[in-house]
């Protein structure tokens, strides 16, 4: 959303820009109104001379002209939302770019909501936020735009995890809309009828995408997206232009305060209220010091969730409960506290023990499987045949029946042995053959 003081302010730099740098020259391509109610998007060379910003103006023009083939785009009511603007920098030394400075300062003749910078060389293209994106003169084109913008507008993340970036699978943000750690279709059932597929966001395991291809997967091949990016993209866009409400919702815990000492089984509920009415409520748990995990998606009052404390190890935690309302503004809540099950915990009756472990050769991940019910936590060490550490699990989290990932993509082809560990007491052992 946009005022019209920033306009005013904006015509005034207009003016002494004009005076001052008479190569700033701006264009509104595409000009659908008032930029108060319309989002603004800018194109800016970087690295550009003057006898070189002709192959900038073209590059614009060939990704403006394609932008209407990606699906959200292409309906008619989206594209009205658009003003697009191209400043055409020179820059006094071909192929380096302009000092960031000076690109923001040429770029702020217009009132752009999102700037797009072509540089003159090659590099990877990407998404600075909020609200940059940077392309290279050899290889952008309007699918990277228009992925960019789904990170921007559409605030969804990516759905690929072939990625040369290196990057830690660390878990979920709390505001991931397309990404989850569930392969359930719970949170995404309204819009998506098929199960998640497996890796997201860098992560080839853990983490579940909504369909199998899309935008924010492989936007050369899939350059669409997906019924759950559409409906991010209605809700991004209406934000910005202040036709969707912003307003958090209410919430409020019952049966858990900061400090808490618990043992047995924890009830948790939430109040939630919200003038365009709650969407979902979201519960996650972790372990102090480790990633949350989600623990339950509930769509309908009263949103409770029942947690035996006894299928953990005592210790810290957190519980974090998020409320979405319909427009999937959300207010998150987050209640430290300690699990202390030492004198509730009466005996092992049925101690966990492992049952299978599978796919044994192994080529991209090992599945330990374990059965049992009472808490534990398990860690499980793996060494290669020298003896030498490789990785080493742990999970605190005991369900019926866990299975824990092991991720041996990276490995070299040989044997490994496992050893497993419950509550640092020694569990089975074994041997695994890696084969890719
Ligand atoms: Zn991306």
């Amino acid at each position: 959303m946009k005022n019209n003081i920033y306009n005013i302010i904006f015509s005034l730099l207009i003016s002494v820009l004009i005076v001052v740098n008479a190569d700033a020259d701006f264009t509104k391509l595409i000009d659908n109104g008032d930029s108060n109610t319309k989002i603004d998007l800018t194109f800016i060379g970087s690295g550009f001379t003057s006898a070189e910003i002709c192959d900038y103006i073209s590059k614009v023009d060939q990704n403006i002209s394609k932008m209407n083939t990606v699906n959200w785009f292409a309906i008619p009511s989206n594209a009205t939302l658009l003003n697009v603007w191209r400043v055409d920098a020179i820059s006094p030394t071909s192929g380096i770019d302009l000092a960031e400075a000076e690109i923001n300062s040429q770029a702020q003749v217009t009132p752009y909501d999102v700037l797009i910078i072509i540089h003159n060389y090659n590099d990877q293209e990407g998404v600075r936020y909020p609200n940059i994106v940077d392309l290279y003169i050899y290889s952008h084109n309007y699918v990277v735009i228009a992925h960019e913008l789904g990170h921007i507008i559409g605030k969804l993340d990516d759905e690929y995890y072939n990625s040369h970036v290196a990057w830690k699978c660390d878990g979920l943000s709390k505001r991931t809309i397309n990404v989850h750690d569930k392969p359930s279709n719970e949170k995404w059932s309204d819009y998506i009828s098929t199960q998640p597929y497996e890796g997201a966001r860098f992560c080839e395991f853990g983490l579940w995408r909504p369909t199998e291809n899309s935008i924010m997967r492989d936007s050369a091949n899939t350059p669409a997206f997906n019924a759950l990016g559409l409906k991010a993209m209605d809700i991004g866009a209406g934000k910005i232009l202040g036709t969707i409400e912003t307003n958090q919702p209410n919430l409020e815990i019952i049966g858990l305060n900061n400090n808490d000492i618990k043992s047995g089984v924890l009830e948790v509920a939430a109040i939630a209220t919200d003038d365009s009415g709650i969407e979902r409520i979201e519960f996650y748990w972790a372990k102090a010091g480790d990633t949350s995990k989600s623990i339950k998606i509930d769509k309908t009052e009263p949103y409770a969730v029942s947690i035996d404390t006894t299928r953990f190890v005592d210790g810290e935690y957190f519980l974090d409960t998020l409320a979405y309302d319909t427009n999937w503004n959300y207010t998150r809540v987050t209640r430290r506290f300690e699990v202390n099950n030492l004198h509730a915990r009466v005996s092992q009756a049925n101690p966990p023990k492992l049952i299978k472990v599978y796919p044994n050769p192994a080529k991209a991940k090992v599945l330990f499987q374990f059965a049992g019910e009472q808490s534990s936590e398990i860690e499980i060490s793996i060494f290669n045949i020298a003896g030498e550490l490789v990785s080493k699990i742990t999970s605190d989290f005991v369900s019926e029946q866990p299975i824990i990932e092991w991720n041996v993509s990276g490995l070299v082809k040989s044997i490994y042995m496992y050893k497993i560990y419950y509550n640092k007491q020694v569990g089975e052992s074994g041997k695994i053959m890696v084969s890719h």
